[in-house]
């Protein structure tokens, strides 16, 4: 994000250990403690990961300054919040129940799903993280569990989709195409488009304007037949938005430094297909994926498994070539299977 908004005559400062990436390019890093020096130095704060130290994001929300605001990550605190909120405004979501604990959560599997369905942390779950997927007989070992969760179908789904969207501080909103995404073990590895279904746009839209939002977010889709459900949104710049750094007019990173700032919004149109391929726990990639794309490496100090590293950028003429590049950067990457 600080890259792409180079061009702008802003200086950038982010609160983070010396040496991560995002202090790697920036004016200035501030460590964790001094996050009020770094609220009261900014005209404008936002964030590029929700799950921050929520001290700071209220500090920066009561000085008027935190786009987008903390309306749009409150829901995201909670699963069950979360899907309220999608199932208030009338967005399609899978069936689903809370549970206060794992015993519920295993009642619940048990009586509504007859065992076969999805049970998630309600709470810090990302990427895959605190989910649990039964099919049948054998269910997690949840009993003792005082956590909250939120218990799902299994969604039988024919593809995984997303629609990035960027709303302004006067209302005024424009989205990128769709992609493809596909996910395995509840993560990214690559995605591709453009695709078109006008719905999912609309309920992006929606969303964005219930949440009074200001900047880049990202909603996941799964498709059944003709049928469209939120899965989930990320209030934020989103891993199936990187494509737009090279095909689109104007990159998702750029519009939400232009929306915070309350600028114009920048054009949306891509201008080829596109396809993203995640970089997973590599300390380094193959030179090789540089024939197909462009590499965007983000210097993480240490590589783990299922860690995103950097992602490779790929363009074609239509999905088949981008499909064609995609295959040739996951086997120079991955030869043996990815390791998730
Ligand atoms: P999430 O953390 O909710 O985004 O889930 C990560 C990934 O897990 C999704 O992108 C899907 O591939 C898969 N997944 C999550 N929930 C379900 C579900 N109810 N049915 C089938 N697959 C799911």
């Amino acid at each position: 994000m600080i890259l792409e908004g180079r061009s702008f005559p802003i200086e950038f400062g982010v609160v983070e250990e010396q040496g991560t990436p995002g202090c790697q390019v920036s004016d200035i890093c501030f460590h964790w403690d001094q996050f009020r020096e770094a609220v009261s130095w900014a005209d404008v704060v936002t964030f590029e990961f929700e799950n921050v130290d929520e001290k700071a994001l209220l500090l920066a929300e009561e000085e008027g300054k935190l786009f987008p605001g903390i309306k749009a990550i409150k829901a995201k605190k909670d699963r069950r919040e979360e899907r309220k909120l999608l199932s208030s405004l009338g967005l399609p979501v899978p069936r689903w129940y809370p549970a206060e604990d794992g015993e519920e959560a295993l009642r619940i599997l048990k009586d509504q799903f007859n065992n076969v369905g999805v049970i998630k942390a309600a709470r810090g779950g990302y990427d895959g993280k605190g989910q649990f997927y039964v099919n049948g007989s054998t269910v997690p070992e949840l009993r003792e569990s005082k956590e909250p969760y939120v218990v799902e179908e299994f969604v039988d789904f024919d593809y995984e989709a997303s629609v990035i969207g960027v709303r302004g501080k006067e209302g005024q909103f424009v989205s990128y195409p769709e992609s493809f995404n596909v996910n395995v073990k509840g993560i990214l590895l690559y995605s591709f488009g453009p695709t078109g279904d006008e719905r999912m746009t609309l309920y992006v839209k929606r969303l964005a304007e219930r949440l009074d939002y200001v900047g880049t977010l990202g909603v996941e889709f799964f498709v059944r037949g003709n049928e469209v459900l939120i899965n989930e949104y990320a209030p934020r710049v989103h891993n199936t938005g990187h494509h737009t750094l090279d095909a689109a007019r104007t990159s998702q990173f750029e519009n939400h430094i232009r929306a915070i700032l309350g600028l114009p919004l920048g054009e949306t149109e891509v201008h080829s297909a596109y396809g993203t391929v995640n970089v997973l726990g590599l300390q380094e990639p193959p030179i090789d994926v540089l024939k197909y794309g462009k590499l965007y490496w983000y210097g993480k100090k240490e590589a783990r498994k299922r860690r995103k590293m950097g992602h490779i950028n790929v363009l074609g003429r239509d999905l088949g070539e981008v499909r064609e590049k995609i295959d040739k950067v996951m086997s120079l990457l991955y030869p043996a299977g990815p390791d998730l």
